[in-house]
């Protein structure tokens, strides 16, 4: 402002006062009047303000598509916080951080209409409110951290049938039975399915096959007589009695570790009222030692474990192991299980990471790939996720400080996802006793369909 003298002098008054402008509300303040917005794979930015008279933003958009969804809320002054809502005004994710922090959402949607909600927390504030979305195929039931969820014996081994759930049955044991119970076991043992007729191969460090509650479950080859110096069944293996041992190339498949014997005991433990009790625990267990006693061993190892296994009368196979890089053969022999029937049970792996490692993660084609839950169906830490890829075939089951058997007639607790996969590969035996004429991919639907996230 400048004020001057034309001609003469004078006293004046010079009154000033100045307003806000009303702020901007492009944006509604009920569902009803929501502001139509446009979400598409390029990013679209909105600007607008919530505060004490403006207490609610609504944002309406519609999908055509199922696709990955992304909102970003930048460029607060004060604390704000956003929602997404589906067609009916439910919550279905929300981001509320503190202060002037960003806020954003990412989610899987379906096709249809969903609104945003912004409102203030503490203060006035403009903010900027930015919106994606990419077509991507959607499968209800699939979560890109536990997958298709808890594997469910009750339903998986009734779908087996193409029968409806079986009904639930009093908890079984104690409180060291807490991985049979959480995964339903007993609800499929009081129909009369318990693993019989089932073989489960065990690929890891050997099993103590004469533990007390494993010696009645332990599988042998018949066409071999043991200790005469022959290959009586012509399989290209001596006196293969008690499985194969790829590790050191002999016959000996005891357990000199531990890994092995405790993924058996939760297969096939005896219901015996004492020790463990496996999830199929009239399964019979074919070890066949792929691992040494500490614990390592080859691809090339594990690929003829496999095709011994499915050779040699297993119907389904647990690999509670993984490696740092993929393999041929190993993709090669996991073709042949499957094609040959034989479910191939995998440990998703126990890097805390995004996706499966190897050969997990060769459950978008072959076989299952588990991760690990505590007690509470909580996601284990440590456990790796199911990743993005819905093809992915990764269930949950118990692998945090679960029981069961060790070698020289122990009994301890151990976690990792090669605890939960044994955990699976007991459900997949149950399903087998039930109708041992299921495929890789029958059972491989069955269990997705009828795991936790989706039933
Ligand atoms: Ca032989
Ligand atoms: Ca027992």
């Amino acid at each position: 402002i400048r004020v001057y003298p034309y001609t003469g002098d004078t006293n004046y008054n010079l009154a000033v006062s100045a307003a806000p402008l009303a702020p901007v509300d492009l944006a509604g303040n009920t569902l009803a009047t929501a502001r139509a917005i446009t979400v598409g794979s390029s990013t679209t930015s909105y600007t607008d303000w919530v505060g004490s008279t403006d207490t609610n933003d609504y944002y309406r958009f519609t999908l055509a598509n199922s696709g990955n969804f992304n909102l970003g809320l930048t460029g607060m002054t004060a604390d704000a916080d956003v929602q997404l809502l589906n067609s009916s005004g439910s919550v279905i994710a929300s981001s509320v951080r503190t202060g002037t922090a960003s806020e954003s959402i990412t989610s899987q949607l379906s096709a249809g209409t969903y609104y945003i909600r912004v409102y203030p927390y503490t203060g006035d504030t403009n903010y900027n409110l930015a919106v994606s979305a990419t077509t991507a195929t959607v499968t209800p039931g699939y979560s890109a951290i536990s997958g298709y969820g808890l594997v469910n014996a009750a339903k998986a081994v009734a779908g087996a049938l193409n029968q409806t759930p079986f009904a639930d049955v009093p908890t079984f044991g104690g409180a060291n039975d807490w991985g049979v119970n959480l995964v339903n076991a007993p609800e499929a043992w009081a129909r009369g399915y318990t693993g019989q007729g089932v073989v489960v191969a065990v690929l890891d460090t050997g099993v103590d096959r004469n533990h007390a509650d494993l010696a009645g479950n332990i599988w042998t080859n018949a066409g071999e007589i043991a200790n005469d110096g022959l290959d009586n069944d012509g399989n290209g293996y001596v006196d293969d009695v008690y499985g194969w041992n790829f590790a050191n190339g002999n016959n000996n498949t005891l357990d000199g570790n531990r890994h092995g014997t405790h993924v058996a005991g939760t297969i096939a433990a005896a219901n015996n009222g004492f020790g463990a009790t496996g999830v199929a625990y009239n399964s019979r267990i074919m070890p066949v030692k792929v691992l040494s006693d500490s614990g390592s061993g080859s691809y090339s190892g594990v690929a003829q474990g496999i095709r011994y296994a499915v050779d040699n009368g297993a119907d389904v196979i647990n690999m509670s192991l993984g490696g740092g890089s993929t393999d041929s053969a190993v993709q090669s022999a996991l073709q042949y299980a499957s094609s040959r029937g034989v479910i191939v049970v995998m440990a998703a792996g126990n890097a805390g990471a995004a996706q499966p490692g190897y050969p997990a993660s060769s459950a978008t084609s072959w076989g299952l790939a588990v991760g690990a839950v505590d007690s509470s169906n909580q996601m284990a830490s440590f456990s790796n996720r199911a990743g993005s890829n819905s093809s992915m075939r990764y269930v949950t089951a118990p692998g945090v400080q679960v029981y069961s058997t060790l070698p020289n007639g122990g009994y301890g607790f151990l976690s990792g996802t090669s605890m939960a996969a044994p955990h699976v590969a007991g459900v997949v035996a149950l399903m087998l006793s039930a109708n041992p004429n299921l495929t890789d991919a029958q059972v491989r639907q069955i269990i997705t369909a009828t795991a936790g996230n989706v039933a």
